[in-house]
C-alpha cells in the first residue's frame, strides 16, 4: 500500500518531468490536491507531506471540513457554485474556480465587498462546447472577463476547464490547448495578465502540464478512489 505522501511525491515528479519535456519551468505549475469526500485526517497527511493547496467541490463540505484543517492552507472551490451559497463559501476559500455566469461574478463581488476582501476567481470555459458541461463558451468568455475586470472585489486570475470524460489522456490535449490559445488571445486583446490555467485531473494532468497548465486538480491519484 502506498501512502498519500508517496503518491504526492510521485505526482510532483511526474508534473516536473512533464514541464521539463516542453521546456517549462516546473515551479510554474502548482498541484491542487482535491480532497472532496475525504476527511480532515487525509488533508493532514497531505499537509505533512508539504501540500498547502487543496480543492473542494461542495459548499457544505467546505463549511464542515476547512475549519477543521487549521490555518496556513490555501483552499479553492473547484465545482459549480450556486448563487445562494456564495455567502457561505467566500469567507472560507481563496479562489473560486469554475465561475460560469456573470450573475455569479457579481454575487461574489457583492459578498467579498461586504467582507472587505477581494476574491480570486477563474472563469470556467466549456472549450469542447459540450452540452452537458457548465462554463462560458469560447465566444462568451471575453464578455465575462470584461465584466470581471470592472468589479472591485473580484480578481480574475485566469481560466479553468473540465473536459468531458476522455478514454485516453491524449484525447483531452486539444481541449487543453484550446484553453491556452484562448487565454493568450484574451491577454493580448484585453491587456491583462491572466496567469492561471487550471486544467488536468488524475487521468490527464501530465498532458495538461505539457499544454500549459499552471494548476492541476488531482484527487483520486492522491487520496484514492471515491
Ligand atoms: C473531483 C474533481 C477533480 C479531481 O478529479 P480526480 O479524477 O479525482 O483527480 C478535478 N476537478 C474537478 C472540478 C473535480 O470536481
Amino acid at each position: 500500500m502506498t501512502s498519500i505522501c508517496d503518491r504526492l511525491k510521485e505526482i510532483r515528479a511526474r508534473m516536473c518531468a512533464a514541464a521539463l519535456r516542453v521546456g517549462r519551468d516546473p515551479l510554474a505549475v502548482r498541484l491542487c490536491a482535491v480532497s472532496k469526500t475525504f476527511p480532515a485526517e487525509a488533508v493532514a497527511e497531505a499537509v505533512a507531506a508539504g501540500q498547502v493547496l487543496f480543492g473542494e467541490n461542495r459548499v457544505q463540505e467546505c463549511v464542515e471540513k476547512i475549519p477543521r484543517c487549521g490555518g496556513g492552507l490555501e483552499w479553492h472551490l473547484i465545482g459549480h457554485l450556486q448563487s445562494n451559497k456564495v455567502r457561505k463559501v467566500v469567507p472560507l476559500v481563496n479562489c473560486v474556480q469554475g465561475v460560469d455566469s456573470v450573475e455569479l461574478l457579481r454575487g461574489i463581488d457583492r459578498v467579498a465587498g461586504e467582507l472587505g476582501r477581494r476574491m480570486g476567481v477563474l472563469l470556467q470555459v466549456n472549450v469542447a462546447a459540450d452540452g452537458a458541461k457548465a462554463g462560458f463558451s469560447v465566444e462568451e468568455t471575453e464578455g465575462a472577463l470584461v465584466v470581471g475586470l470592472g468589479l472591485e472585489h473580484v480578481e480574475v486570475r485566469g481560466l479553468m476547464t473540465i473536459p468531458s470524460l476522455c478514454e485516453a489522456p491524449e484525447e483531452a490535449r486539444p481541449h487543453f490547448a484550446a484553453l491556452r490559445v484562448l487565454r493568450d488571445a484574451l491577454v493580448l486583446r484585453c491587456g491583462v495578465p491572466l496567469g492561471e490555467l487550471s486544467m488536468g485531473m488524475s487521468g490527464d494532468y501530465e498532458v495538461a502540464v505539457e499544454e500549459g497548465a499552471t494548476l492541476v486538480r488531482v484527487g483520486s491519484a492522491i487520496f484514492g478512489g471515491r
